[in-house]
């Protein structure tokens, strides 16, 4: 079954919210417009290519605002995520960016500690993290002086204060315009428009981010069960969404906590890979890598 079809289920106020997820855009647009006349725009919207993240982008087009669009690259993405972002680029009048992690970084971390360092050490996962994640995404905010991301309340417990406008972090703004949509707002909002999402969302993977540390999700599972899902819940974060100074641990992963996802196809992705489901994960990881990078 679509996504559009199992999730589009609209809330009560969604036009409202709608109107205001506008509103809040044009002030980012408005607030931290170029400096200068064609210049960039100071602020920009980091992109995961998740399904909350194409209503932004789609949103900033439709509007014409002023508003560029970063993806991080990892060299760790699904062939479908990287088809998404093909066509992103094609077809999206906002510029969008992509940030890849240094090579050599890379490479020395793989020669060092392997391919599948990631599933080794709490430590060793944030460490590529770091390399392929936090490192580019320095460069991607470091002339801005805001960002836009898709955070929604409803995504975790550690997300139910996201604000509006977040002006913790002195070095930038960020703004969380879905904020207080939830995921059927975000489905019936791509089912209105025929907004373009990747695949892989109608493979029960509610949550999209690196190949080796994605999975489906199956019936009665939390949204984010999906993502680094041989880790406890607290480890669980890659530093792009963590508050400075702060012990608020807040992950990076499209998560969401409607994740009543009915289908067999689900269990059994899922139940193929969990709980000891490295050997799997690697196997999908390989066959996708082996495609792309
Ligand atoms: S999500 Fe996984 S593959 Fe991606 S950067 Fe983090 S540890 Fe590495």
């Amino acid at each position: 079954m679509k996504a559009t079809e199992l999730n589009a289920r609209p809330s009560a106020d969604f036009e409202a919210k709608l109107a205001d997820t506008r509103a809040l855009l044009q002030q980012a647009a408005r607030d931290y417009a170029p400096v200068f006349p064609n210049g960039p725009a100071l602020v920009s919207q980091a992109s995961s290519l998740g399904a909350e993240d194409m209503v932004i982008t789609h949103l900033i087009n439709t509007l014409g605002l002023a508003i560029g669009i970063f993806v991080l690259d990892t060299g760790k993405l699904h062939a479908e995520t990287l088809d998404l972002l093909a066509q992103l680029k094609a077809n999206s009048q906002a510029p969008v960016e992509v940030f890849s992690p240094v090579n050599e970084a890379v490479v020395q971390f793989v020669q060092r500690e392997g391919d599948d360092a990631m599933y080794k050490s709490i430590e060793l996962r944030k460490a590529c993290c770091h390399i392929r994640k936090m490192e580019p995404l320095e460069r991607a905010l470091k002339d801005k002086k805001a960002w836009i991301t898709g955070l929604r309340r409803e995504q975790s417990g550690a997300r139910a204060e996201v604000p509006l406008i977040d002006n913790s972090d002195v070095r930038r703004v960020k703004f969380n315009p879905l904020a207080d949509w939830t995921w059927g707002d975000v489905w019936h909002y791509i089912q209105q428009h025929q907004v373009v999402y990747n695949p892989l969302h109608d493979q029960f993977f509610p949550s999209i981010g690196c190949a080796p540390c994605t999975r489906a999700i199956s019936l009665g599972e939390d949204f984010r069960a999906g993502r680094w899902w041989w880790e406890n819940e607290s480890a669980k974060e890659c530093g792009l969404h963590v508050k400075p100074h702060s012990s608020h641990e807040v992950a990076v992963s499209q998560s969401d906590t409607h994740g009543t996802f009915v289908s067999a196809q689900a269990h059994i992705a899922a139940g193929d890979v969990k709980p000891e489901g490295r050997a799997e994960a690697k196997a999908t990881t390989q066959i996708n890598e082996g495609t792309h990078v």
